[in-house]
């Protein structure tokens, strides 16, 4: 029984109301990893009461995780944990109306169809371009919704990609940037409140998709947490690649076809 009384700060809210309730009751989504990114979407998705979520992930928790990745503890870590089993058992204990199924697996063009043709939007929590990449070539080809997501040192990115004549995230980015990868984040490093604010502008953005309000003007939103600058890039027609192998040529090399 899907109680709605615990939800009664957002459906207070005029823009929401009931309706964008039932509506986030309704809907799936799909989490790729269970990282920094993900694990805070998967938590800010469980309270605000989403009906379904898959998160795919492979790695197990270590220490050097806790310091920004929602939900782990030094249990977790010490006992080299699975992240999406113990993010299932702590998410079940923040709200067990939330229906979570867990893969252990990284996402790969072998599986992502898999795990992703039932959902209605797909949250990235990864790490690497590679990975973004092959988001990006099957919510274009499926006419699916994506969130991106990146984080690095102080700064982090994030974006809403939906079909039908806005640009794709190759048409901004086009080869795999060796930032953003687990690597750089050794090298580099990272800070928890830059995960948890792009995890947090990331899943705003779903919780409107998902309730069927309009996102606001498509932007790619670049912050950085150090020096305190905000860059709002609109991502108009202007900027779509006539080139684009993605969303133009529908050469969907990150795919496996
Ligand atoms: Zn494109």
């Amino acid at each position: 029984m899907y109680d709605m009384s615990r939800y009664a700060r957002q459906i207070v809210f005029p823009e929401w109301g009931a309706k964008g309730q039932t509506r986030l009751q309704n809907s799936r989504v799909l989490i790729v990893g269970a990282g920094g990114l993900g694990s805070r979407q998967a938590e800010l998705l469980a309270r605000a009461g989403l009906g379904f979520m898959r998160i795919a992930d492979d790695d197990n928790i270590d220490l050097t995780n806790i310091q920004r990745q929602a939900l782990y503890n030094e249990s977790d870590a010490m006992q080299n944990l699975p992240k999406v089993e113990q993010l299932k058992i702590h998410l079940g204990e923040i709200n067990h109306e939330v229906a979570i199924e867990t893969a252990r697996q990284r996402v790969d063009k072998f599986n992502i169809h898999n795990l992703a043709h039932d959902v209605d939007l797909i949250m990235d929590g990864t790490d690497n371009f590679p990975s973004r990449f092959l988001i990006n070539d099957y919510a274009v080809k499926n006419k699916k919704p994506w969130i991106f997501g990146g984080a690095i040192g102080a700064e982090g990115q994030t974006a809403v990609f939906r079909a039908g004549g806005n640009p794709c995230l190759r048409c901004i980015m086009d080869a795999p940037s060796a930032a953003c990868g687990e690597n750089s984040c050794r090298s580099a490093g990272i800070f928890g409140p830059v995960v948890s604010a792009i995890a947090s502008l990331q899943t705003m953005e779903a919780l409107k998709i998902l309730s069927g309000s309009a996102p606001a003007e498509n932007y790619l939103i670049k912050i950085n947490f150090w020096m305190g600058g905000i860059q709002r890039i609109l991502l108009t027609g202007k900027v779509l690649r006539p080139d684009c192998p993605c969303c133009m040529k529908k050469e969907f090399e990150y795919l496996d076809d």
